[in-house]
Parts: structure tokens; C-alpha cells; sequence
């Protein structure tokens, strides 16, 4: 069985190790930039009652079409843009990366960035190429220039915010990098509900360029629902690698109608970048932390030189589960991310991270 296994599975498949997603029952979950809240009592009744009428025995509308509407006026997308969406952007990602690829095509994004990126590279046989960011998490223009020059990538990736590093890159730095690209460029607004700054009105001043947002961050994690807006010449043949109906009936519905009820999803993220700030605040206060700051809803901290295993275990014991970075090395050494929650949770992380950190010291 193992010789077969070893045989016949693609080498660079069996070289990953599968996204590994840790078991929260029980715990505080902040590790996955959740919106940690459901909405009003009246709201899920007038939900409940727009489910009764899914046709779950039909297949969804291919095309989407009612949602694209929907997703057109609430994320601003501009005349001119099309949308192709997929089961979470990472389906997108894979996707463009189907319609790119193949051996000896080159993907190239920034290091800490977001691991899918290159992770879907690897098993769609690509080169993966990572640019590493400035030590404070700034773009390097000059190595970002120059890796785009050597790999010729057929796509670059910009997460504007970063994850897991929550910060805004420069945009005259992208710009530059949009300018030299061959292939296209998509910067990824996955946490755009947090950030105070877009590029989807630019959208059609790069033929090149093409802006990726997800509903998960802000509210609807469990609907599976991402997008990409862009040129229609691009997204016309990108849609031809996506797989008839992966948009369920129930998403489509209930995307649709959360959109028509945006102010309650509004409310929710306007609260958690205010707690974003309060978290901030507090986390500086721990003289021992270097608290880096976020245009997300989450927040990147370093803890004292190997205590990082040590930190995430301890608050694991409290009940808290935040995303242990330190096992990735490089720039991420020591580090630990914790996802904004309702002030009851973060008020419960921060107690226990006090007691965590002051146990240690005196031990
Ligand atoms: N892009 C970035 C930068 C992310 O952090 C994530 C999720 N962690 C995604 C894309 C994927 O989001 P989803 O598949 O839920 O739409």
C-alpha cells in the first residue's frame, strides 16, 4: 500500500504537509480572524424565512448572477470590472493559478505573506518565489523590483492588509511593482472591512491589475464566498478552469441577503476596529512584547526570544487558542497572532497572557 501510495501520488504532493486547521471545541477561538459575532435574534428569523424558499433540488444559477449584482454595488466595484467568484478566495487563488500555471511558471509574493499562496503554488507544480519584507514588514521595492525581473512571474500577490503581519504596504511601492509586472498582479483585500484604504476604484487604470476580497472576514466565514474583480478579458478565461455551480444555492441566497442587511455587518466591523485599538493599547503596555500595529482584525506580537511555543501553550490552557507563527522561522520567529474578538474575549486573552508571561518570569 505505502510503495503504491509512494508511486503514484505527485512527489510535490506528498512533499506538503495538509493546512492544518487545530481543534477549538472549548476554547476562545482567535486564530482564524473570525467576526465573533451572529446577528440579532429578528435578523435570523427574516433569514430563516428567505431559506424556506431555496430550491435545494436545482442546481444554483451558474453565473450568480442575482449575488453579482448584490457584491457589485457593496464592494464598489467599478464600470468597467467584471467578477468571478469562487468557494472562498482561495478557490480564486487557485484558480488564476490553474489558468497561469503549469512547469515552469512562477509565482511571486512577499514573505511573511499569506501561506495558500504558496502552498497552491507547490501542488500546481509552479515556482514559488518569496520576497522578503523589510524587517519592519515593508515592502522591499528594490528586492520585490529585481525578483520580478529575474522570475518573470505570472502572477504576483499583494494581501493589502498583509497577513499575518496586518499592515498596509506603500502604494507607490505597488505601484512601481504593478508597472513592472509581465504577468498580472492581484492584490488581495481579504481584510478590507478594517483597512481605511482600497485599490478597487484604480482597478481599471491596470489592465494587469485584478482585486480579490472575501465576505469571510466580515461577518460570513461559514458561507464560502470570494471574489475577483477585474478585466472581463482576464476573468473570461479564468472562469472557463472554475467548476460548474461552486456557488451553493444557500450561499448565493444568503450572501445576497446579508448584503441587503450590510448596515448589521457594518456595526459589527465599525466595533472591532474600535476593540482592535483597545487590544493595542493593552498589548503595548506589556513591556516585554513588541505589539505591531493593524489594519486588520488581527493583531502580529513577538514574545521574548523562544518563548513563543511556551506563550501559545499556556494560553491554550486558559482556554485561549491564538495562531502560533513561530513555526514557520524566519521573520515570524517568536511570533504569535491573536484575531480581535467581543471585549469579553479579549479582556479573557489578555488576563490570560498577563499570567502566562508573569509565570514564566518567575519561574
Ligand atoms: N487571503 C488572505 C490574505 C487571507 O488571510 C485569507 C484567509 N486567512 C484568505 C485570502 C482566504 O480567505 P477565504 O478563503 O476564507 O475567502
Amino acid at each position: 500500500m505505502r510503495d503504491k501510495v509512494a508511486q503514484w501520488v505527485r512527489p510535490e504532493v506528498r512533499a506538503l504537509s495538509a493546512y492544518h486547521v487545530p481543534d477549538a471545541t472549548d476554547l476562545i477561538k482567535l486564530d482564524a480572524m473570525e467576526n465573533p459575532y451572529h446577528w440579532p435574534d429578528a435578523l435570523i428569523e427574516s433569514w430563516l424565512g428567505a431559506v424556506r424558499d431555496a430550491q435545494l433540488n436545482r442546481y444554483p444559477d451558474p453565473a450568480a448572477a442575482r449575488l453579482k449584482d448584490d457584491l457589485r454595488g457593496a464592494m464598489g466595484v467599478p464600470n468597467g470590472s467584471d467578477l468571478l467568484l469562487g468557494n472562498g478566495s482561495d478557490e480564486i487563488i487557485q484558480m488564476v493559478m490553474m489558468a497561469l500555471g503549469g512547469a515552469g511558471r512562477a509565482v511571486l509574493s512577499v514573505e511573511p505573506g499569506f501561506v495558500m499562496y504558496h502552498m497552491i503554488a507547490r501542488f500546481l507544480d509552479m515556482d514559488y518565489v518569496g520576497v522578503p519584507l523589510r524587517q519592519d514588514f515593508t515592502l522591499d521595492r528594490t528586492a520585490m523590483l529585481a525578483a520580478i525581473e529575474e522570475h518573470q512571474p505570472a502572477v504576483v500577490f499583494l494581501a493589502y492588509p498583509n497577513n499575518p503581519t496586518g499592515n498596509l504596504f506603500d502604494r507607490s511601492d505597488m505601484a512601481e511593482i504593478i508597472d513592472a509586472a509581465p504577468g498580472v498582479v492581484i492584490i488581495d483585500e481579504a481584510y478590507h472591512a478594517f483597512a481605511n484604504d482600497s485599490w478597487m476604484s484604480q482597478l481599471t487604470e491596470y489592465d494587469q491589475l485584478l482585486v480579490m476580497r472575501t465576505v469571510s472576514k466580515m461577518g460570513l466565514a461559514g458561507l464560502r464566498l470570494g471574489l475577483l474583480a477585474g478585466a472581463p478579458a482576464w476573468l473570461a478565461e479564468f472562469d472557463k478552469v472554475r467548476l460548474p455551480y461552486n456557488i451553493n444555492v444557500l450561499t448565493q441566497l444568503t450572501a445576497s441577503f446579508a448584503l441587503r442587511h450590510r448596515a448589521v455587518l457594518d456595526q459589527q466591523t465599525d466595533r472591532i476596529k474600535q476593540d482592535r485599538q483597545i487590544l493595542l493599547t493593552e498589548l503595548q503596555q506589556f513591556a516585554d512584547l513588541i505589539v505591531y500595529p493593524s489594519q486588520a482584525n488581527f493583531i502580529l506580537f513577538r514574545v521574548g526570544a523562544g518563548r513563543a511555543s511556551q506563550v501559545f501553550e499556556g494560553l491554550k490552557a486558559a482556554g485561549v487558542l491564538l495562531k502560533n507563527l513561530d513555526p514557520a522561522g524566519g521573520m515570524l520567529s517568536d511570533c504569535l497572532r491573536v484575531t480581535v474578538g467581543t471585549p469579553d474575549e479579549n479582556a479573557t486573552f489578555l488576563a490570560a497572557l498577563q499570567h502566562v508571561l508573569a509565570g514564566k518570569t518567575t519561574d
